[in-house]
């Protein structure tokens, strides 16, 4: 599978604020790759800098392959995006929202281009009403289809179903499964909810603090045959060594040194914890993190 977006080591800082901390990751072609963490964790400066709209105070980019940095108005042309509130004109018609969005960009829709824009995005019906008197998410899919316009193969969504109703939420998703599934789209959104992106995403991206936490499949991150869980010990230091040199695969929470999780699989959790404590490592607390949700909750709380 081919790589669309590839970012390595970005790091951008806001005063004393590291807003990007060292994030490097990959986006392949055609998957719903999802971008995850609380307010504040860095999701829109990362967003921004992918657009070119900000620079990284370090790091590279290729969009494409192609270096974001030396080809930047090749890649733009690729990509399409709606980063905050749709900007559209509410005393138009969603058709002529489209048609003057689209001139902007130096193009001439057709009648039949627009309604097949408005259809895709599920407002055909609707194409002649003011966008004044649209739904929140009716304008939303309003802004995904400008954004759409001129027909790109990477689509970027700064926190799309943000302040939607539950139905606006469930039409957002089926869109943008529909822009991935069927019409062949490499589609990249933020979110602060995982219960928003869980049933959507092929990758989850976790960061707080600009950090990368983890990412992985859904499937991987909730394997039914592993469990991933944190551990305290007396000495998480030593016992982190231990645990390499034993042949696990120990991650330590950036922020959080009192924690170390690994994951097991389920007929290896008593001989692990056995061999721990014969080891000379006391346990203070060992929490199965059996779902996702509860996985993020524990990095966050
Ligand atoms: P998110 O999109 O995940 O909510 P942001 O990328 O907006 O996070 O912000 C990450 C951090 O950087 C926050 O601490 C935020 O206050 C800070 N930040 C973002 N933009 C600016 C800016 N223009 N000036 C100063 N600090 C900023």
């Amino acid at each position: 599978m081919s790589v669309i977006i590839e970012a390595e080591q970005l790091r951008k800082k806001y005063g004393e604020t590291h807003a990007v901390d060292d994030l490097s990751f990959e986006v392949k072609k055609g998957e719903v790759f999802a971008f995850l963490g609380q307010n504040g964790a860095g999701k829109s400066t990362t967003i921004r800098i992918l657009l070119s709209l900000i620079r990284p105070d370090h790091g590279r980019i290729h969009i494409f392959g192609k270096n974001l940095k030396t080809e930047r108005i090749s890649v733009l042309h690729r990509t399409g995006a709606v980063i905050e509130k749709p900007d559209l004109y509410g005393y138009l018609s969603g058709s002529d929202n489209l048609s003057l969005f689209a001139r902007l960009n130096g193009l001439k829709l057709s009648g039949n281009e627009i309604r097949e824009q408005l259809q895709l995005v599920g407002l055909a019906e609707r194409g002649r009403d003011k966008v004044k008197n649209y739904s929140q998410g009716m304008k939303q899919r309003l802004g995904i289809a400008v954004a759409l316009v001129h027909d790109p193969e990477l689509v970027i969504l700064d926190e799309p179903t943000n302040g939607l109703d539950p139905q606006g939420i469930v039409d957002i998703r089926n869109l943008i499964l529909h822009l991935c599934h069927n019409r062949g789209k490499t589609v990249f959104i933020s979110s602060h909810m995982l219960s928003e992106v869980e049933k959507l995403a092929d990758q989850i991206l976790i960061i707080e603090k600009g950090k990368k936490i983890m990412q992985g499949s859904v499937t991987e991150l909730v394997n039914p045959d592993t469990v991933l869980v944190e551990i305290d010990t007396t000495d998480n230091a030593a016992c982190i060594r231990w645990l390499h040199s034993a042949g696990y695969v120990p991650e330590t929470v950036s922020g959080k040194e009192d924690r170390i999780r690994i994951k097991l699989s389920r007929e290896k959790i008593s001989t692990f914890s056995v061999d721990l404590v014969q080891n000379g490592f006391a346990l203070n607390s060992f929490t199965p993190v059996n779902s996702l949700e509860n996985y993020f909750l524990s990095l966050v709380q």
